[in-house]
């Protein structure tokens, strides 16, 4: 079974990367499908998200990032996945994306499985990891550690 992890990873974080891999054990193929929304002004390019993803993760031989656009639903369809991944951080984002899982199975009959966070990673987020960058704090445990001088040079294009 090959799963399709959608998202921003706008950059990618502890807690996408911790999901990924806890995935790759539970499916033959992980998919992290970097998602262009034209309706959000990324701080990367979905060109430095797939590279950033395979810096962490290049150990994991059955995860590959790649960018998608449109519904996910298509993306899914055209890469042979039959489930989509997303993670739960707390009762926060349960509704919206049950919300969400309701209306992909209704558009396109896909399932979505959700997995929680660890809870060590629970209150991280992109946005977060994005607003310490642009103060120049420390993104030590935030972002893996493959990652964390890539981003903090970045913070000061
Ligand atoms: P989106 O804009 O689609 O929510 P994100 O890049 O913010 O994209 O998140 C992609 C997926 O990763 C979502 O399912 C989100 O709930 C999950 N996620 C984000 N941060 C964490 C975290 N710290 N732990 C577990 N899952 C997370």
């Amino acid at each position: 079974m090959i799963c399709l992890f959608p998202g921003s990873f706008d950059p990618p974080t502890m807690g996408h990367i911790d999901l990924a891999r806890r995935a790759a054990k539970l499916f033959d193929r992980v998919i992290v499908a970097v998602m262009i929304n034209p309706e959000k002004r990324p701080l990367f390019t979905a060109e430095e998200r797939i590279d950033l993803i395979g810096r962490c993760l290049w150990d994991c031989p059955n995860v590959e990032a790649r960018a998608g656009r449109g519904l996910t639903l298509d993306m899914a369809r055209e890469a042979g996945a039959g489930v989509l991944l997303r993670g739960l951080r707390g009762e926060g984002d349960a509704g919206f994306e049950a919300q969400l899982a309701a209306a992909n199975r209704h558009v396109g009959g896909v399932e979505t499985l959700a997995m929680f966070t660890s809870p060590e990673y629970g209150y991280i987020s992109s946005t977060i990891v994005r607003d310490v960058m642009r103060h120049g704090g420390s993104l030590k445990g935030l972002v893996p550690p493959e990652i964390e001088d890539i981003l903090a040079k970045k913070a000061f294009e």
